[in-house]
């Protein structure tokens, strides 16, 4: 007799559910970690099996107004793609592009891409030099593209090449296919005199030399022989300009100083130590949303910072620095203060090359802080489009609305009417939101301010209304500002765009033959190709001594003093990073803060 089973133990069931358990939450484990390291180490992984660069030579026997030219590689059927910059608009360009799009060629006067939102981080030491860096000839592995160390310092347009200038005052012409100008902008000096007495932090050496100076005037305070007048100069740390970097320095300069210097130099001297932002403007941070300006404002008031706002510097010397402040009542004082150490952080200019650029294409050229690109990032006056600028160097100008008023207008009511109603309103708001990207957060505003545009009440908006509309909107669309996540942005549409064009060159036959027709037949086609360039704001960060604080625009700000938003503040840098070499090297150097403090070594 066939003896029926005997039922499962309870718990033999359990055990083998909760392996399965077990077993799945592992396999979900290992797979996501996997997959994130898969794509922190992308480039990596891509970049294995490349061969190296191949040698660059110059072109046997010929010269272009004195200078040779230099051999780049030509692989048929590929067009040669220079990159000037290895900064942040150049480096997202380069990680964006397929591997095998183009013949790549970079210039640049530095060998490294700088991770700028931390540089205030390494002039008191919290991060290490090398874990903000990346080797450019690493980034550009994976395409097995070719370096020069050297900085752009002419251009031929007709005859499609740069000049390059590298150090020992070598010079010679690069030729191109497409440049791409991501040179970046240098500081600006608002008339004041003395520039050469102040540090600025734009580059590596800019934080090493500051690092140097904050710790040789600590050594030199302490000496018995330094009169107490003197200790109290060299311990005056003064900071132009209260914008993010500044702030940013005045922030870690201040963790320096209550997390470590206050162990290892005696009470008197810590005493001594002044830290003073001089802003033009009535506040500091005043970019951003008024409740951070005024959050940072306390909080610097709290650890014993002095902000002078309304006032500008006039002088600086070896010694001490002047400034001028306005009161409301509108008279002027002079102030003049003793400073061991000056940081200069007040805005940019044109970079030189940006300038000779801009000087090439006067009739079109006419802004004076950038070079003007339009929506697909081409250089304005350049024929064929066949030069981009992007980042600090350049500024996008967007068709404005009001220049396309009938063909809207007719667009948004039916034939017949000759006034758009609520209804027609709705749709077209939506069709001219994604025809129009760069305006579609305003324009997707109006339908709710549909009764305030419609200022006759008729519950339609007449033409003259629409006129008033467009007004409103055009004069919304303001220049996008010098932050890296712009340059990073611009960079990664024009490395998809580029890729996009090689692909469709490199398999539509006929394509190919319509550009070739002539340069505006090429700037027609590329623009249908690639949609244009849009910029999605992801919110600003402040660093501010154990504090923190985000602005999303629109009245989203978020202010945090606490350890929590230090390290929120820290992660989103390090997600944020351009390789895992860096991301593992902040990592430790972080770790390394936390258990032994920073380095107080001056070397
Ligand atoms: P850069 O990154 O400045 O790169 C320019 C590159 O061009 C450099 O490699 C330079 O060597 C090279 N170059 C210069 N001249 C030539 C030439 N003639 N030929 C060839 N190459 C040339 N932005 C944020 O969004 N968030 C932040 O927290 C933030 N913090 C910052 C902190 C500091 C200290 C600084 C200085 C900037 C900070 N920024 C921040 C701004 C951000 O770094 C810039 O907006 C961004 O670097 C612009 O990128 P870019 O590619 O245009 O220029
Ligand atoms: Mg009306």
């Amino acid at each position: 007799m066939a003896t029926q089973a005997e039922p499962e133990p309870a718990t033999g069931r359990e055990g083998r559910r909760g392996f399965a358990r077990t077993l799945s939450y592992w396999t979900l484990g290992t797979g996501t970690l996997s997959t994130m390291l898969y794509y922190m180490g992308k480039d990596e992984i891509e970049a294995f099996d490349k061969e190296p660069p191949l040698e660059l030579t110059l072109v046997p026997d010929t010269f272009h107004n004195g200078h040779p030219i230099v051999q780049t590689p030509h692989t048929a059927g590929r067009e040669r793609l220079v990159v000037l910059g290895s900064g942040w608009g150049a480096v997202s360009t380069l990680k964006a592009l397929e591997c095998d799009a183009y013949d790549v060629t970079v210039i640049s006067p530095d060998n490294y891409f700088i991770f700028t939102p931390l540089l205030p981080s390494v002039t008191v030491g919290t991060v290490e030099f090398r874990s903000v860096l990346e080797a450019i000839r690493r980034i550009i592995k994976r395409t097995r593209g070719s370096y020069i160390e050297a900085a752009a310092v002419d251009i031929d347009l007709e005859r499609k090449m740069v000049l390059v200038k590298q150090s020992g005052e070598e010079m010679a012409w690069v030729p191109y296919d497409r440049l791409v100008v991501g040179v970046g902008a240098q500081s600006i000096t608002h008339g004041a005199t003395g520039l050469e007495f102040c540090h600025k932090l734009k580059t590596i050496n800019d934080a090493r030399g500051i690092r140097q100076h904050i710790m040789a005037n600590f050594e030199k305070a302490v000496r018995p022989t330094t009169p107490l007048e003197e200790k109290q100069r060299l311990l005056t740390f003064v900071v132009c300009g209260g914008g993010p970097t500044g702030c940013e320095f005045a922030a870690e300069l201040y963790d320096f100083l209550t997390e470590d210097l206050k162990h290892y130099f005696p009470k008197a001297v810590q005493e001594m130590v002044k830290v003073v932002i001089v802003q033009s403007q009535d506040h500091i941070l005043n970019m951003m949303d008024s409740v951070i300006s005024e959050f940072a404002e306390r909080e610097f008031a709290r650890h014993n910072m002095t902000v002078i706002t309304n006032s500008r510097v006039q002088s600086i010397c070896e010694t001490a620095l002047k400034y001028s402040t306005k009161h409301p009542d509108g008279s002027v004082t002079e102030h003049e203060i003793p400073q061991g150490f000056v940081l200069w952080s007040t805005g940019l200019s044109l970079a030189p090359f940006t300038k000779l650029l801009c000087d090439k294409l006067p009739s079109v050229q006419k802004n004076r802080h950038a070079i003007t690109v339009d929506e697909h990032l081409r250089v304005k006056g350049v024929a064929d489009g066949s030069v981009y600028g992007l980042g600090d160097c350049a500024t996008v100008e967007y068709p404005h609305l009001l220049n396309h008023i009938t063909e809207l207008f007719d667009s948004a009511h039916h034939v017949g009417n000759t006034e758009i109603t609520r209804a027609e309103f709705r749709v077209f708001v939506k069709e001219a939101a994604a025809k129009y990207p760069n305006a579609a957060s305003h324009l997707l505003t109006l339908e709710r301010d549909f009764d305030s545009f419609d200022t006759d009440g008729n519950g339609r908006i007449s033409i003259d209304e629409f006129e008033h509309m467009l007004e409103y909107v055009d004069s919304k669309l303001t220049a996008l500002p010098a932050l890296a996540q712009v340059a990073s942005q611009e960079g990664v549409y024009l490395g998809h765009g580029l890729s996009h064009l090689a692909a469709i060159y490199a398999s539509d036959e006929d394509t190919r033959r319509k550009v070739e027709a002539s340069p505006e037949a090429r700037r027609g086609v590329e623009a249908q190709a690639v949609a244009p360039f849009m910029y999605h704001h992801r919110g600003t960060l402040a660093y501010l001594g154990r504090a923190a604080a985000a602005d999303f625009g629109e009245g989203r700000a978020y202010r945090g003093s606490n350890l929590a938003a230090k390290y929120l503040w820290r992660s989103v840098y390090w997600s944020q990073q351009v390789s895992l070499r860096t991301r593992l090297l902040l990592a430790m150097d972080w770790l390394k803060e936390l258990l032994f403090g920073r380095d107080i070594s001056k070397f």
